[in-house]
């Protein structure tokens, strides 16, 4: 167990990390941190550490942007709370509902609902599809597709569409209406002699066999993240999402986007939609909505979706659904906020700009012989540790290779995000040249420790 191999010597946190947020214990010795600036973080000893995942993958301007403070402490100071209830609503919510929709171009979009979170988000998606087919006439038309590794939320839907075993095992999960087809991983799952291209049409047909085994009349919709995060940072293969666009198309089934990682320029691209030519039907954003500072998620609808759902609710009932801080009016301000920032900023551009040498940096290590690959775009990276190079050769989990690695990141002023032997990095968009230097040179250190240990 973590608790075993921290008992040997290995140090750091993330040795002891459970996957658990809300279970608060100080009986692990939890790394507590106590003020952000920039790319950094400080814990209560002072020791200050570059912050590789941005917080969660969502502090995308950083530790310490005094205009989302100002818009808080404005809104807080006008008008904290009102809900959004009963055709009641407030100004921010109401704008940036207006900002998203306009922001958001790689297809026109009608309707943004909002929720605390990204798991809220994706739950909503859910309702918000069932209510629709069944305002069609088509209540059958229940079933979600969704992919092995993708990484959807926690609650007990999000978890449920989210192909992780973790989240499934001991909780009966997933939900029976949930089905899981391939992880389009390209290194770890193609075929002796399989193109990219190739491997993309050997996926896109699988979920057609999926689809036509259940019925496609059964199916509501497929649900993908851009890049996938949490499973491990996995870019598609090329030709990918176009392939199954046309599969879902061609039996009516909704596309849902998860944006909740690659929203706001993560990828080089305003959207993760923009970069690889998705038009989705339903998008669910939260994280870099507000940079992190306070909870927010969204769902945008396409205006044929908005628009059955509006004509329909006299007939079937409204659309009962809602949070009691759904478009919290602080939350909101903030968000507003920080999108008037990314595009002031041009933050699109700047993620450009700096991606070439974190991409480059990092996968300049790929030759180690400890890493099976390293993968990524724009300011989001992945590495897997395997051993011989091979995606069939892991290291003995209890050999706890990613955690060492992780706790060397942490003893020389750095955290990055373990999940076995996974690491992932996605640094605030305000990094500096100078700091993607050190992140980039505290890995190579941290990389040759991990090296010199499993040579042990
Ligand atoms: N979707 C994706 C792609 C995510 O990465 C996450 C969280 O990491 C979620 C949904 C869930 O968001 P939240 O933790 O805000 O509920």
């Amino acid at each position: 167990t973590a608790q075993e191999l921290a008992d040997k010597g290995f140090k750091g946190h993330d040795m002891l990390a459970p996957f658990t947020a809300g279970w608060q214990t100080t009986d692990l010795h939890p790394l507590v941190i106590e003020r952000s600036e920039g790319s950094y973080v400080y814990d209560t000893n002072g020791r200050k550490y570059l912050d590789s995942l941005a917080g969660l993958w969502c502090t995308a301007l950083g530790g310490n942007e005094p205009r989302l403070v100002e818009a808080a402490h404005k809104q807080l100071s006008v008008l904290p709370f009102y809900h959004s209830f009963w055709n009641r609503t407030t100004k921010p919510s109401l704008d940036l509902a207006k900002e998203l929709l306009e922001m958001f171009t790689a297809r026109k979009m009608g309707k943004a609902f909002f929720t605390n979170s990204g798991s809220e988000a994706n739950d909503t998606q859910v309702k918000l599809v069932w209510y629709y087919n069944n305002a069609l006439g088509r209540p059958n038309k229940k079933k979600f597709i969704a992919r092995s590794k993708s990484y959807h939320g926690s609650t007990l839907i999000a978890a449920s569409l989210s192909g992780l075993p973790a989240l499934h095992q001991k909780f009966d999960l997933p939900v029976p209406f949930v089905l899981h087809t391939d992880c389009p991983h390209y290194w770890r799952f193609h075929l002796p002699g399989e193109t990219e291209e190739e491997f993309a049409t050997r996926l896109a047909d699988n979920l057609e066999k999926l689809i036509l085994k259940e019925g496609p009349e059964t199916i509501a919709a497929f649900i993908a993240e851009p890049v996938m995060g949490a499973g491990g940072v996995i870019p598609p293969p090329a030709t990918y999402f176009e392939k199954v666009q046309a599969v879902v198309k061609k039996y009516d089934i909704l596309f849902i986007a998860d944006e909740v990682i690659c929203a706001f320029g993560r990828l080089g691209t305003m959207f993760g939609c923009d970069k690889y030519g998705i038009k989705p039907d339903l998008v669910s954003i939260a994280k870099a909505l507000s940079s992190g500072y306070l909870p927010i998620g969204a769902v945008l609808v396409s205006p044929e979706i908005a628009e059955v759902i509006h004509a329909q609710s006299s007939k079937l009932g409204v659309f009962s659904h809602g949070f009691t801080y759904s478009g919290h009016p602080v939350s909101c301000a903030v968000a507003l906020e920080a999108l008037k920032i990314y595009k002031e900023r041009n933050i699109v551009e700047q993620v450009q700009k700096l991606s070439p040498r974190f991409q480059d940096g990092l996968k300049a290590f790929s030759d180690s012989p400890i890493i099976g690959e390293i993968r990524g775009t724009g300011l989001i990276i992945g590495t897997e540790f395997t051993d011989n190079k091979s995606p069939n050769d892991p290291f003995p989990p209890e050999w706890g290779v990613g955690a060492y690695f992780g706790a060397e990141c942490e003893k020389r002023g750095m955290l990055v995000r373990v999940a076995g032997d996974n690491i992932m990095m996605c640094p605030p968009f305000i990094i500096t040249p100078e700091e993607i230097e050190q992140l980039i040179s505290t890995y190579g250190e941290a990389l040759r420790a991990t090296e010199e240990r499993v040579k042990e």
